[in-house]
């Protein structure tokens, strides 16, 4: 056993001089081919096994390995309570930027690991997933210097990854890809809370939705298609764009669109230009996962001497924004009366559609803008509860919930349960019924009806007017019988 150890701990040595000694790592700040590429995802792996492990979560159209890089202390699995957070870069081939941002970021939070406190307490209380490239068989047909083709957007397999998700209002147009797939499976796997997608060609953050019923398209004109979280992803947008030097100018002057302007350095997917099939939607409609895309830069792919001047500018963006996990909304755990963990159990926050479900731990984040909320916790053969909760800056709200079952021996028929403040039991017949898409074509088709003549008011009678009402009546039997 002793002799086994011995070799264990020597090998991993003899791994972490070799990568020093090969110069792997520190990694640099230029571009990686894809062997080189997973060269440095072992090589961090191998020189940091605290608090790494590299994992591939399926494969390329042509075979290749998508490799992904958890950063967390005790790394492997969902620690209950621990936010899970991911990065995706590459997903178009063409687009280099982020992929290497996310080298140089996975290496800047494991050297800095024991040394920096804000780095240690990130890793220490995250685990951080990042993917660098999406689409490595794009990559391999792509070229440096090439700031604005489309040449290696796509995967080997002719199709565009960020149009190839399942879309609520356009189905699916191209066969699953290998790609997608392969994050689809991901997304539902580990219970993601926040997210971004990295791409190239401007400078801003886009944020949900992207797409939009055909009946918004169909008439012509830019339409601002919010999700029913719009205030929460244009506060988590505003923090990227306005951590980074020059995003929130919202004047990236790009060459080939020279004028264009982003308010705040951000702007709503749909507003800017639909698109069908996107991730950010996909993770908002389907999971618990919030996601927006980052546009790093004019140039897809600039050439290796400006990898510098991007990291510098995005490193304490793309901090911050992993941050994001801890000091945005509430979190906290669902449990039953025995304090066991409820499973799927819906978070739902009054007049939003988006529902958050508890993962398998009962844990849950809802990102949610500072300010007051009435949140009901649903779960079926569960009695439901109501709360009140104020939503603080800085800091994530800690609401833990326990779920009374309605079979409960406890629960006394012939006198209501005497609950504790603020939270009241209640049940909610409706509420299962309600869908979140049916919630959205609810609101879409009060936006389509929007130019519809309103219906006149119909007169009602206030508990106040009422009493006014009786009292002149009084008043004129008096006038009447007694000045007569
Ligand atoms: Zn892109």
């Amino acid at each position: 056993m002793a002799t086994t150890w011995l070799i264990f701990c020597l090998g991993i040595v003899y791994s972490v001089q070799r990568a020093q000694s090969s110069g792997i790592l520190p990694v640099k700040a230029t571009h990686h081919n894809n062997s080189a590429l997973h060269q440095v995802l072992e090589a961090l792996a191998a020189t940091y096994p605290n608090i790494t492990r590299l994992y591939s979560i399926g494969k390329s159209y042509q075979g290749k390995e998508l490799w992904v890089l958890e950063i967390t202390k005790n790394p492997g699995r969902h620690i209950p309570g621990k936010p899970e957070f991911k990065y995706v870069a590459n997903m178009h081939g063409n687009e280099v930027v982020g992929r290497e941002l996310l080298l140089l970021f996975a290496d800047y939070l494991c050297s800095n690991y024991g040394n920096n406190d804000r780095v240690t307490r990130l890793v220490d209380t995250t685990r951080i997933h990042l993917l660098p490239s999406m689409n490595p068989d794009g990559w391999e047909s792509s070229n440096e210097g090439d700031c604005s083709s489309v040449r290696g957007r796509f995967n080997a397999n002719g199709v565009d990854l960020n149009r190839n998700f399942p879309d609520p209002y356009d189905g699916q147009r191209n066969e699953l890809q290998p790609e997608t797939q392969a994050v689809m499976n991901w997304i539902h796997q580990e219970p993601f809370v926040l997210s971004a997608n990295l791409h190239g060609g401007t400078l801003v953050v886009n944020y949900p939705f992207d797409n939009l019923p055909k009946e918004l398209k169909r008439s012509g004109s830019r339409v601002y298609y919010s999700s029913p979280d719009d205030d929460i992803f244009v506060s988590i947008a505003k923090v990227y764009s306005k951590t980074h030097p020059t995003m929130h100018i919202g004047h990236p002057k790009c060459p080939i669109q020279r004028n264009e302007r982003f308010a705040d350095g951000i702007t709503n997917g749909a507003a800017w230009y639909p698109i069908s099939g996107g991730m950010q939607d996909y993770n908002y409609y389907k999971t618990n996962c919030f996601e927006i895309t980052l546009e790093l830069g004019c140039c897809k792919y600039p050439p290796a001497l400006y990898i510098k001047p991007y990291w510098y500018a995005n490193r304490e963006p793309l901090l911050k924004y992993v941050e994001l996990v801890h000091t945005t909304g509430m979190k906290g755990f669902v449990m039953d009366e025995r304090g066991r963990p409820l499973e799927g159990a819906r978070i739902i926050i009054e007049n939003r559609a988006k529902k958050i479900k508890t993962s398998k731990d009962g844990d849950f984040w809802r990102l949610l803008v500072p300010g007051n909320y009435t949140v009901r916790v649903a779960k079926r053969k569960y009695k439901n509860t109501k709360l009140r909760v104020t939503v603080n800056p800085d800091q994530a709200t800690v609401v833990n919930i326990t779920l009374v079952s309605k079979s409960s021996r406890n629960l006394n028929r012939r006198r209501p349960v005497k609950t504790v403040s603020p939270v009241q039991v209640f049940i909610d017949k409706d509420e299962r019924n309600v869908s979140f898409h049916s919630a959205l074509a609810h609101r879409d088709r009060l936006r389509l009806s929007a130019k519809a003549p309103k219906k006149s008011a119909s007169l009602k009678i206030t508990p106040v007017a009422h009493t006014f009402l009786i009292s002149l009546l009084v008043l004129f039997f008096q006038m009447m019988f007694i000045d007569n």
